[in-house]
């Protein structure tokens, strides 16, 4: 991996230029940045319809929006801006016709009294979207409270599950994610180490205590943890010290960052079901820390250039 660098700093500038054109597009597509009433904000270009409800205070008709019967693990988000309002624990069904949760995410939504002193209004703090009214003491969960909330002006994110692995150069290991079932992003970057925000440069140099390494955003419902370590622990070869095929140093060191205590097990497991197979596993198992995404360069770099990695083909070992 001598040409690494050589071939990386060729790429640099087209990386930045299509970067700068990503940007735009960007942009365009979400709206521009508005005055919403606290500063600057990106927000998205609205509908006649959403308007209606976020921008004039309308009210959808009963049973028409789309998240009344909905039922994901997630979070309800403010379809102009994209703050997090309604966590999908705090729903439930109060059979009005509106989507009505008994929490709000704290500081998330502000409650203003109507002009009729009846009803209170429940806005976005971030960008004062109008969301419905909160209504309390009606009996429908311990609570007590009722946030009646319009679906078109809210969004929806999934829970989406994380996993952080280091196995040699992040090249290849990214190619090897990128494309699995379940799988939704792969970034290259540094982790493990002590250095903040740390250049590629200064990884190399092999003081920042960093391996290089990817985060992998997954789909629960479609793939599992443990299913993408196994995958991790064939990719690479989980018993080189210090290193990964040619890549010798610290930060090639095969790696299971764990984001939470569930990962942590599912990485003993897998590592001492190797360790029966005979496999001298030399894995480090550590709890994640900061992600820092790796140069623009360093992204895709296999997608964009076409080859693949050596150190990086699959081998059955479980
Ligand atoms: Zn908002």
């Amino acid at each position: 991996m001598r040409s690494k660098e050589a071939r990386a700093a060729k790429t640099v500038e087209a990386a930045a230029i299509a970067l700068a054109a990503l940007a735009v597009a960007f942009a365009a597509l979400h709206g521009n940045a508005v005055d919403a009433g606290k500063g600057k904000m990106k927000t998205r270009a609205l509908t006649p319809e959403e308007a209606h409800v976020i921008v004039d205070k309308g009210t959808e008709r009963p049973f028409s929006g789309a998240y009344v019967n909905h039922r994901e693990d997630g979070t309800y988000i403010c379809k102009r801006c994209g703050a997090p309002l309604f966590a999908s624990g705090s729903k439930f069904d109060a059979g009005c016709g509106w989507p009505s949760f008994d929490d709000a995410i704290t500081g998330a939504v502000v409650e203003t009294k109507d002009a009729d002193g009846e009803r209170t209004e429940i806005t976005c703090a971030r960008c004062g979207a109008h969301l419905g009214h909160v209504f309390r003491g009606e009996g429908f969960t311990p609570k007590e409270t009722r946030h009646c909330v319009n679906s078109i002006s809210l969004s929806f994110e999934p829970v989406r599950g994380r996993a952080m692995f280091a196995g040699g150069c992040f090249w290849g290991v990214e190619a090897a994610f990128e494309g699995q079932a379940g799988v939704l992003g792969v970034r290259s970057g540094y982790t493990g180490g002590s250095v903040a925000s740390p250049s590629y440069e200064q990884v190399c140099g092999g003081a920042t205590g960093h391996a290089e390494a990817v985060e992998i955003v997954f789909d629960p419902a479609k793939t599992t943890y443990e299913r993408l370590a196994r995958l991790f622990l064939e990719i690479h070869d989980p018993t080189q010290v210090d290193g990964q095929g040619v890549d010798i140093g610290e930060q090639y060191r095969s790696a299971i960052f764990y984001i939470d205590p569930e990962q942590k097990r599912i990485a003993e497991k897998l590592v001492a079901e190797l360790e029966e197979k005979g496999y001298d596993v030399a894995t480090e198992i550590a709890q994640a820390g900061p992600f820092y995404e790796a140069e623009a360069y360093h992204q895709d770099w296999y997608s964009n250039h076409g080859g693949g990695s050596s150190c990086h083909q699959r081998v059955k070992r479980f």
